[in-house]
């Protein structure tokens, strides 16, 4: 077992460790589905958001963290009647957080929103058409196998996907993307998985709560914030390139990124209809 399966798999007394079976899920799809076998999942970090029930809002999201920092760059706004520059941010480049696990490097994260992506249910989604005579907690199978599908199989980065004429699609998700992971969930349904593996998707939030007395996740040292792309100031900063560039200057580095995180970070929090609570101070790795 790597330090990553084993931060995310510890139990938790009080309840259910709802990113631990995530996990285990994963690791049961990549071995059954022929076309998620590509990916490694020793570098790949399930975690917790919030997200309430019955707020708009995705239920999980793939988040790469391998990419390259982006060419430096600056924000302005212009006014629309003279087109001059009335302000401007500093020069700036986007990095990629460094997040490691037992000191290898984690190239994706994967978030779910709880308790929201608890009552997913094909019965209130668009997905319905997709899977006649399918029970309704499936929505949430589709929408593991669906982040997992996002993990580009030839380069760090977000799927690229392809229009049906061949040429590079704008978007990142297609007709055809939605159909690839239907037939996947269908394929791994069809492969008689342990029952014991999907059995936490088949409760919403109160049948969770009941069945384990509660739900929690892993989540980062200074939740609700996570390792996400951030912005840095260039310094020096290059001269102007034109005329106005002296106007007002707006910072451009919002809040306080979390710039790298270890499996030192990670915390065990309970989530509940509304908030959630740090379950011990020390770490998710010292609670093991
Ligand atoms: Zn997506």
């Amino acid at each position: 077992m790597d330090e990553l399966e084993r931060v995310s798999a510890h139990t938790w007394a009080g309840g259910i460790n709802y990113t631990g079976h995530l996990t285990r899920l994963m690791r049961d799809l990549v071995v059954r589905v022929p076309e998620l076998r590509y990916i490694d999942l020793g570098r790949v970090l399930v975690f917790a958001r919030p997200g309430r029930v019955g707020t708009d809002g995705p239920h999980a999201t793939c988040h790469c963290l391998g990419l390259p920092a982006s060419d430096p760059g600056y924000y302005f706004w212009r006014d629309l009647q003279t087109g001059r520059l009335t302000r401007r941010t500093e020069w700036f480049v986007e990095r990629s957080p460094e997040v490691t696990c037992g000191g290898r490097a984690v190239d994706y994260l994967i978030s779910f929103a709880l308790p929201r992506f608890c009552n997913q249910s094909l019965e209130r989604s668009p997905k319905r058409a997709w899977y006649p005579g399918v029970p309704p907690w499936v929505a949430k199978l589709d929408t593991v196998v669906h982040e997992l599908y996002h993990i580009d199989p030839a380069q760090p980065g977000i799927r690229q996907l392809v229009r049906p004429d061949g040429r590079p699609s704008p978007r990142s998700h297609t007709p055809e993307f939605y159909a690839a992971v239907v037939s996947m969930v269908r394929a791994y349904l069809d492969s008689h998985p342990d029952p014991a593996v999907l059995e936490f998707l088949q409760h919403d939030f109160d049948g969770l709560t009941a069945r384990y007395g509660g739900v929690a996740g892993l989540t980062f040292r200074g939740f609700p914030a996570y390792p996400r792309r951030y912005r840095e100031a260039l310094v020096p900063q290059p001269a102007p390139l034109e005329t106005g560039e002296e106007a007002p200057l707006h910072s451009c580095v919002g809040g306080d990124p979390i710039k790298s995180a270890t499996d030192d970070d990670l915390q065990l929090r309970q989530f509940f209809a509304t908030g959630s609570r740090l379950l011990a101070p020390q770490t998710a790795r010292e609670a093991a």
